[in-house]
């Protein structure tokens, strides 16, 4: 052994092909032993175990990769949808792959999945907000004058009255397929390229149109009534839902009146009937001569 070997320890191989690793870098940590950069960029895009996992778990996935790249050379999409991916369907043998732009897809080895070992489709919008921080006049504008100090005090500087904060709102939509494959069970999948101001512009009613037409595509599950989240429709829904509250109340008073009018009159006949029952009764007693 060198002087290096010494300081730094001896040169390793990959456990997976066997090639010379550097001493410092390179090495890719596996849970029994080590990987080179060449061997992991092999692996699936969308695995993330690499450092719990064996020498022999991921010689097996590389054996699956490799079956996978035959299946690619034969994959002939029937349906394409472009987003910040692309998603590519072959409606005739029932499965997908999620690829980035390109003609040379096929080179980047992306996983066949079974359309039918999805289990479920979540569309994600997540709104944000950022504090918008008011101009700096607005601040001192905003301060309260001095007050008067008595004599030799000096004055303080007036504190600012802390404006009302104003914010800024951001949307951003994803989404994620969770599936049943033995190297990973969920992809995620950005739909909007960046952050979107608003919710209510055409823009972002593409962007979430997309997400949904995916969604559809992998599972058919319809997408929601459109405008759902338009706030000119969650009113016009409110309302709906008032009136039918509104209604339901008039049907249970009507009810309730025409309950006690009932109540009233089985208690006007009781009544009338003992009346009835004390003439009876009087002219009875007349007549057995006890008056
Ligand atoms: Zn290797």
């Amino acid at each position: 052994m060198g002087f290096l070997d010494n300081i730094l320890g001896e040169k390793k191989r990959c456990d997976i092909c066997n090639k010379e690793l550097g001493r410092v870098f390179g090495k890719r940590k596996l849970e029994d032993g080590i990987m080179c950069p060449d061997c992991e960029s092999k692996l699936s895009p969308f695995f993330d175990g690499r450092r719990s996992s064996t020498v022999a778990q991921i010689k097996d996935q590389l054996e699956y990769r490799a079956a996978n790249a035959r299946i690619v050379a034969n994959f002939q999409p029937t349906r394409l949808i472009e987003a910040q991916k692309r998603i590519m369907i072959d409606e005739n043998s029932g499965t997908f792959l999620i690829t980035g732009g390109g003609s040379n897809w096929r080179d980047r080895n992306p996983d066949v999945i079974y359309l039918k070992s999805i289990t479920g489709c979540k569309v994600d919008i997540k709104e944000s907000k950022t504090k918008i921080e008011p101009p700096e006049e607005d601040k001192t504008q905003a301060a309260e004058p001095a007050k008067p100090q008595p004599f030799g005090v000096r004055p303080q500087p007036p504190a600012p009255v802390p404006a009302e904060p104003q914010y800024e709102y951001h949307y951003d939509i994803d989404m994620t397929i969770f599936v049943n494959h033995p190297y990973f069970d969920e992809i995620h999948l950005d739909i909007t390229p960046h952050s979107l101001d608003s919710n209510t512009s055409a823009e972002y009613q593409k962007y979430e149109d997309l997400a949904y037409e995916i969604r559809e595509a992998l599972t058919g599950e319809k997408p929601p009534v459109r405008g759902i989240n338009n706030p000119v429709f969650q009113a016009a829904f409110n309302m709906g839902a008032q009136y039918q509250q509104a209604r339901e109340n008039a049907a249970a008073q009507a009810e309730a009146e025409a309950m006690a009018q009932a109540a009233a009159k089985a208690q006007a006949q009781a009544d009338a009937l003992a009346a009835a029952a004390a003439r009876a009764q009087q002219k009875a007693n007349k007549q057995s001569g006890l008056y």
